[in-house]
């Protein structure tokens, strides 16, 4: 079976707008009679409004900031205003990182949990899990949502599922040649961390025999993603999503771009200066998302601030979904150094793909007088002598002004200065105060 959904994964796009279009008009009116968010939100405009597909944009945008808001001091606690169901109805507790600042409490509902499970589903199958896999989730999930949905989306579609928590890494890459798992799910940075410390046990990571991997919860170069699949000798794949929306995009096996997970979801990249109109294909836009079939905690128009490349709506799988080339980073993360835009992920995929010494990074800007500086902090592996790793550096400030256009200074730390993260790294850090 090679789709997870034959008739809705492959259906032409007039019917899938139609079905979205449908499904758009009735969240707004479920959340117009039962969520006070947006029956505070959606005053001035009627559902009559909505005659074709393209009204969907008089809707206004949802922001993180208002969710936040709608949560504070507002009965019933701890979702407030957010609620779209009597709290009675609320199955499970979960809440965002906090990573931008007060995490949103998110109420699930069994049925809207069973919900996002199906859309995670059609996620986990496009990128070739299937129930021969013993998969292994080498993280403690807790309150947050991603791991939990990987988890029981997992088990829905046959898999066998090991939660990793509780371990540390080295009892993780134990407990994976002890069981021989041959799947796992992980944040690019952490699944890197394991193959390292496999290393550092004499074990070489392909001896794992992981067969394929989902990254989760980080953006997922192209060079990070080749780097993976060389170091375990494995298949991966990205998706994206968020606490907010549910994970709404993921990789095929023709891994090329995200395809959008139709009709579940509407997924407009809306142009960057005005936020009013959809981009052409090779463009980049705003990701604005809505899930369709969440009552418990409706959402509509959420304004990611991730940016993404459109893609086609044609793949090689035969799916018929709109694509999303590549995800490009967060608005926020894009800044202007020395009057040109930088971004990030650049310096990721230029370490990743050329530099693989280099166990460890973080990008510094700071303010020297009137001028911007950026400083690579990097290090290295501890096989790699002073003098290869001062090569390393000349090489890596080279690589970075062809890319960039920006020149920069480089830092070679010793080994274990930098911070390692298993969620949702930080290695970018901008100590203008005003920029
Ligand atoms: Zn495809």
């Amino acid at each position: 079976m090679e789709y997870w959904n034959a008739y809705t994964e492959t259906l032409p796009r007039e019917k899938l707008n139609r079905i979205e279009f449908n499904w758009f008009k009735e969240l707004f009116n479920y959340a117009k009679s039962h969520s006070p968010l947006y029956k505070d939100k959606l005053k001035g405009i009627d559902v009559g409004d909505l005659r074709t597909f393209d009204d969907i944009k008089k809707v206004p945008f949802t922001y993180k900031e208002e969710l936040r808001k709608w949560q504070e001091n507002v009965e019933p606690f701890p979702y407030g205003g957010l609620l779209g169901v009597p709290i009675e109805e609320i199955s499970t507790f979960r809440q965002t990182s906090g990573t931008t600042g007060k995490p949103v409490y998110v109420p699930e509902s069994y049925e809207s949990w069973q919900w996002r499970i199906e859309a995670w589903c059609h996620i986990l199958w496009m990128a070739g899990f299937r129930p021969r896999h013993r998969l292994f989730l080498p993280f403690g999930y807790n309150i947050y949502v991603a791991f939990w949905e990987a988890h029981y989306a997992a088990e829905k579609l046959g898999c066998e599922v090991i939660p990793g928590g509780a371990l540390d890494t080295k009892g993780r890459v134990k407990k994976i040649i002890e069981l021989k798992a041959n799947a796992m799910a992980g944040t690019p940075t952490y699944t890197l961390n394991i193959a390292q410390e496999a290393v550092e046990m004499g074990i070489d990571p392909k001896s794992l025999h992981i067969e394929r991997i989902l990254g989760a919860g980080e953006p997922l170069p192209e060079a990070t993603r080749k780097r993976i699949e060389e170091t375990y000798g494995c298949k991966m794949f990205d998706h994206i999503g968020s606490t907010e929306t549910c994970g709404f995009a993921g990789m095929c096996e023709a891994q090329h771009g995200l395809h959008i997970i139709e009709p579940f979801f509407i997924v407009e990249l809306l142009d960057r200066e005005t936020l009013s109109k959809e981009v052409a294909e090779g463009e980049q836009g705003v990701i604005v998302v809505t899930p369709l079939g969440r009552r418990s905690f409706p959402v509509i128009r959420f304004n990611t601030n991730d940016i993404a490349v459109k893609g086609p709506s044609t793949c090689d799988c035969g799916r018929t979904s709109q694509k999303m080339l590549e995800i490009v980073g967060r608005v926020d993360d894009i800044r202007k150094i020395r009057g040109v835009l930088f971004s990030p992920k650049t310096v990721e995929q230029i370490i990743r793909s050329e530099f693989p010494d280099i166990a460890e990074y973080e990008i510094v800007v700071t303010r020297e007088g009137i001028m911007d500086e950026i400083t690579l902090r990097i290090e290295l592996n501890a096989s790699i002598g002073k003098e290869a790793a001062e090569a390393a550096a000349k090489r890596l400030r080279e690589q970075h002004k062809i890319k960039t256009n920006l020149s920069c200074k480089t830092v070679v730390e010793p080994i274990g200065t930098l911070p390692r993260y298993d969620l949702k790294a930080k290695r970018f850090k901008d100590m203008r105060g005003d920029h």
